[in-house]
């Protein structure tokens, strides 16, 4: 077995060949969160990576995407991450790109000469869970960092060179923060201008502690109606100079694709004609995380 499982990817690196050269998440504790609750963060020791190594190049060896595992690569040590890097790029003679996730406390904890040169070794993009821009609703859910903290680490990787795409959980507020979570997700999401922005739909996991709120009545969550409101006023509320807009996972009710904000307008008429019920939202029993 080359992979420790579960192994998790963003939904755009589906075609990448996937090297975990990490296991778990640094942070792990989001309240909504149960990817990595089985494993302790470590990273890979030499040998591991080395037999890891060896698989794909035997498998893949004209692997032109590479996406690093698990949860937060850039946790690890500099030196070491940016090696592996390089090696891959000697190694893997058609590679055009490494990607990986990137933890906000994880790109602050980086100077800015250490991102500018993992940047340089061939780390090109990263994709950075912003997941709301409230401050109570990522205090709430430990997401660990304050919307200012996000801001910074978003806007950090963007000068150091790295595309950079953003995540935003629609529903995250329950019923109690949506106008809030919608109106300051905006705001973060402008303020960093990533290039790409994908926009999930909460999916509460049975297991998790956000799980065990809504069976409280802690935590009331959105109904599907409900969601679209949320999302036409975090669009209404954004400004983008130019980003690929992805909001088609497989948890969302309405699939919307675009570019921010060329298409907003575009964009919000679809939402307003979810709205009036004249387009069909995705069945609750149909969403997948
Ligand atoms: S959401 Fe991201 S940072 Fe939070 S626990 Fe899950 S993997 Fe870790």
């Amino acid at each position: 077995m080359e992979y420790d499982f579960p192994l998790y990817r963003p939904p755009s690196e589906a075609d990448s060949l996937i090297l975990q050269i990490t296991l778990g998440c640094s942070h792990n504790k989001c309240t909504f969160c149960s990817m990595y609750k089985t494993k302790k963060y470590r990273v890979r020791t030499p040998l591991e990576i080395e037999k890891h190594l060896s698989w794909a190049k035997e498998y893949y060896p004209f692997a032109s995407r590479i996406f690093l595992a698990d949860g937060n690569v850039l946790a690890m040590e500099t030196e070491q991450l940016k090696s592996i890097v390089e090696r891959l790029y000697k190694e893997f003679p058609a590679l055009e790109r490494v990607t990986a996730y990137a933890g906000p406390k994880d790109i602050l904890g980086k100077s800015e000469k250490e991102l500018q040169a993992l940047r340089e070794a061939g780390l090109t993009m990263l994709y950075m869970g912003v997941e709301s821009g409230s401050g109570r609703v990522l205090e709430n859910v430990k997401k660990g960092v304050t919307p200012a903290q996000m801001i910074e680490a978003g806007q950090k990787a963007k000068q150091a060179g790295f595309k950079l795409s953003c995540m935003i959980i629609s529903g995250l507020g329950g019923r109690e923060l949506w106008e809030e979570h919608a109106v300051e997700s905006a705001r973060v999401i402008s303020a960093i201008d990533p290039e790409y922005f994908a926009l999930l739909t909460l999916l509460v996991e049975e297991g998790t502690a956000l799980y065990a709120q809504v069976k409280r009545g802690e935590f009331l969550l959105l109904r599907p109606d409900e969601v679209i409101n949320e999302t036409k006023l975090m669009l209404e509320n954004i400004e983008l100079s130019r980003c690929v807009f992805r909001s088609n996972h497989p948890s969302n009710y309405l699939s919307l694709k675009g570019i921010l904000n060329q298409d907003k307008d575009q964009l919000l008429e679809v939402l307003t004609k979810a709205q009036q019920s004249q387009i069909r939202l995705r069945p609750e029993g149909w969403r997948l995380l």
